[in-house]
């Protein structure tokens, strides 16, 4: 997937919607949707209509940033969670949010998925006592996430550690900060998904 290092905040503009790709800044006035709030380019203050395919399509394209995750590995999603019995939409958002680098995002280790995913491409991270270095890594439940012992000195560790050490913690994860790790406690369900997605518009667009 092509990486959009200083694009994040034309990715959000588009999206007309906050979707925290840049960490602490996205919490702060500096963030781009507080001071212009339209689409990027020459003509990105003119409101369009969209037509049902491309509010599909934005939907799709709206969960892949926020997860980081290209075109083919997101269809590879799909397929994963159509062949699963269940809501698809929901089950799709269930194998985003097991990701190990959305994992270590949501407990507060990393300050953005994107930092996260660089974090355990990085070897950081040890999942039940193995070192994991694959962002995409699906984590399941009674997994055991950790700072690997040679990283736990790590300046971008501790400041992490510091500063979302606010953030809540989603209820099926369970963080245990003194030993800089986490528990998977079961896997994510929809109402533990707080991304502002309506999963069931990329449903429709994958099964036209
Ligand atoms: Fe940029 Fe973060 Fe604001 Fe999005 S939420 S516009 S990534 S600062």
């Amino acid at each position: 997937m092509a990486r959009y290092k200083d694009e994040q905040c034309r990715i959000c503009r588009r999206e007309g919607q906050k979707l925290f790709l840049k960490g602490s800044r996205c919490y702060t006035d500096k963030c781009s949707i507080t001071r212009r709030n339209y689409a990027p380019g020459q003509h990105g203050q003119k409101k369009k209509k969209l037509s049902e395919y491309g509010t599909q399509l934005r939907e799709k394209q709206k969960t892949k940033a926020y997860y980081g995750v290209g075109e083919k590995q997101f269809r590879r999603y799909f397929e994963m969670a159509e062949s699963k019995k269940g809501i698809t939409g929901e089950i799709l958002l269930q194998l985003l949010e097991s990701r190990l680098d959305n994992v270590v995002y949501r407990l507060g280790y990393g300050s953005s998925r994107a930092q996260a995913r660089i974090l355990v491409t990085h070897g950081h991270f040890e999942v039940n006592g193995q070192k994991v270095d694959i962002p995409s890594y699906l984590v399941k439940p009674g997994d055991e996430i950790k700072v690997r012992e040679i990283r736990k000195d790590s300046k971008i560790i501790k400041e992490n550690v510091e500063v979302n050490g606010s953030r809540p913690v989603p209820a099926w994860l369970e963080k245990d900060e003194a030993n800089l790790g986490g528990k998977v406690v079961r896997l994510a369900a929809r109402e533990d998904v707080d991304i502002p997605v309506e999963e069931h518009l990329i449903v429709e667009l994958y099964s036209k």
